[in-house]
């Protein structure tokens, strides 16, 4: 069986130029990246007429070591679909070099459903990250030179939020002290570094609209606090312009081609936990203007992926899902149902069975809490036996529940055209789309209605320290903003091995923070680890090019 990074290699990539011909892009709106990448301009989108087509969002049951293959399905649908006459458009995160280097996992889909060029892609791209990561540690060299040179603001050194970034795991920066020296050498701290996908400048950018939003977004972002805690913001410091000038051209969604030649936009990668999870705006957008069908995916499961796509994203920027896809597999149902990982390849339909209230619960949810039309994708496997498949779909259907095999990363488009007609069909459905939660009321009302109504807990319990910050937070006038769920992906709950569709259990809410710029209040149900360590054998190990230039191990 080859390799996702054997099939990415073999396959003929059209010039990109084609590929943005096939949607339309005047020419004079393509900025080349070499042959087969390109940024496509946002004035497109202010000075070109078009009717947005319709949105569909890929999400997924709680993940879990089996692998669910959200987007090897957001990438095979959307070649289904055009496979089916509809013109369609994905819209994608960026990686992190980050996991890229650390743990297996692709992130340009797998199988017969990949984005390509996928070395590129992984790698450094078209260098997006680096202009974020550049706009962060501006905004932090700003604030330390601000503190050197009188501190006129008066910021206490100890009550700085901001940290600098890099796009690497590396835990060896999580806590350091810096502006060590001497008089010369700026004033000593204890700092801090993130991965630069944790960065609020991410978030920011992930959720502007046009240049002039983005501008507004960075300056909001509070930095620190002084000594008689105000909040310091990014505007404080005459950052906005700068550092909107480094992100001017990241700001243009990158268009690349699946394998069988489908526009798609991977634009952004904000953390799915501190943050929304979900590519740029821009790019979604873009996807929108220029095809009839724009799917896109939210990380995580759909307890947090879609409910941040739905509550935060849609609300902040106005867009709105015309249909849902939520993927699952037999192996990652079984994991659920009490299966051990390493009998994962063996029949088991009693744990399947067991498994599938997890699937259910987040069905209804799509459907209930947010009146969304719904669909079951179910990504198969090679390990998956007839009667495991069976057992699923008979299941879905007893229930009412709409469900497609997906055979996409085995067979490409082909594989989905039955879970594209099932799209195509829901996306003319009426819907009655609602948030899980009004903006209106305290920001605990807001976790509260969270959990309850999304995750089913029987409630929430706020930590002291918490409380005292929720309210602070809304003394400063920060109580109108959606919530952003820091919460283990693996559970509907807050404990990572309650598997399922847990009931009987409460939230506990350890730490609140405000993400001001991006505009939500980040609520932590544990420590998040915003800067990832390498373990013992990364994947980095496998990854080596040789004298042509061809990369290998990279998934
Ligand atoms: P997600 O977006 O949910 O994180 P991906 O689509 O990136 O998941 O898939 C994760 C990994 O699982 C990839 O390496 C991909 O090749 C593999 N994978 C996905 N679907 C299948 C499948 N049906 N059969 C075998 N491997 C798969
Ligand atoms: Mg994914």
């Amino acid at each position: 069986m080859l390799t996702d990074i054997e099939i990415a290699q073999q396959a003929s990539i059209r010039p990109i130029s084609e590929v943005a011909a096939v949607i339309g892009v005047p020419e004079k709106y393509q900025e080349q990246y070499g042959k087969n990448k390109a940024k496509i301009d946002y004035n497109l989108l202010r000075e070109v007429d078009t009717t947005p087509g319709k949105l569909v969002l890929v999400t997924a049951i709680n993940p879990t070591p089996a692998g669910e293959g959200k987007t090897t399905t957001t990438v095979g649908l959307a070649d289904a679909m055009n496979r089916i006459g509809k013109k369609t458009v994905v819209a994608l995160r960026e990686p992190s070099l980050g996991p890229v280097f650390g743990i297996k996992g692709g992130a340009a889909g797998g199988g017969y459903a990949q984005v390509v060029p996928m070395e590129d892609i992984n790698l450094h791209f078209t260098g997006d990250f680096h202009a974020i990561g550049a706009a962060n540690n501006l905004l932090a060299a700003l604030l330390d030179a601000h503190i050197h040179n009188g501190n006129e603001l008066g910021i206490d050194v100890r009550k700085i939020t901001w940290k600098r970034a890099v796009d690497m795991n590396d835990r060896q920066l999580r806590h350091i002290v810096c502006g060590l020296g001497g008089k010369a050498d700026g004033v000593p701290r204890e700092d801090g570094f993130d991965i630069t996908v944790a960065s609020e400048i991410m978030a920011v950018f992930c959720l502007a609209s046009s240049i002039t939003d983005l501008k507004e977004r960075l300056g909001r972002i509070v930095v620190g606090y002084t000594f008689d805690d105000a909040p310091v913001t990014a505007h404080d410091l005459h950052a906005e312009g700068a550092l909107a000038a480094l992100l001017k051209d990241a700001l243009k969604p990158n268009l690349v081609q699946t394998l069988e030649g489908t526009p798609a936009f991977i634009h952004g990668g904000p953390f799915a936990n501190i943050a929304h999870g979900c590519n740029s705006i821009m790019a979604t957008r873009m996807a929108l203007a220029l095809g009839d069908y724009a799917i896109t995916e939210a990380g995580f499961g759909a307890d947090l992926g879609a409910e941040k796509f739905l509550d935060i994203k849609c609300r902040l920027t106005g867009i709105r899902p015309d249909a849902v896809v939520v993927v699952a597999t037999v192996r990652a149902l079984k994991s659920h149902g009490g299966t051990a990982p390493d009998a994962l390849n063996t029949e088991d339909l009693v744990a399947l069975e067991a498994g599938l209230p997890n699937l259910l619960q987040h069905v209804e949810n799509i459907t209930q809490v947010y009146g969304l039309p719904c669909v079951v994708a179910i990504n198969a496997f090679p390990t998956d036996t007839p009667a495991e498949l069976a057992l699923i779909e008979n299941k879905c259907r007893e229930l009412g529940v709409n469900v497609a095999l997906s055979e996409v990363w085995a067979r490409g488009g082909a594989g989905g055209e039955e879970l594209a007609c099932e799209v195509v069909r829901l996306c003319e459905q009426p819907n009655d789309f609602t948030f899980a939660y009004e903006l209106e009321g305290g920001i605990a009302d807001k976790i509260e209605a969270i959990a309850r109504r999304v995750y089913h807990a029987d409630g929430v319990d706020i930590a002291p320290k918490a409380q005292k910050e929720i309210a602070r937070l809304e003394s400063l006038g920060f109580s109108s903003m959606p919530v952003c769920m820091a919460k283990t992906q693996y559970s509907f709950s807050d404990n990572a091995s309650l598997k399922g569709a847990p009931r009987g259990f409460r939230i506990t809410i350890r730490e609140v923070r405000v993400s001001a710029g991006a505009g939500f209040i980040v609520a932590l149900t544990g420590s998040i680890m915003t800067m990832p360590g390498l373990g013992k054998s990364p994947a980095a190990f496998k990854i080596d090019v040789d004298e042509t230039g061809r990369i290998t191990g990279l998934f």
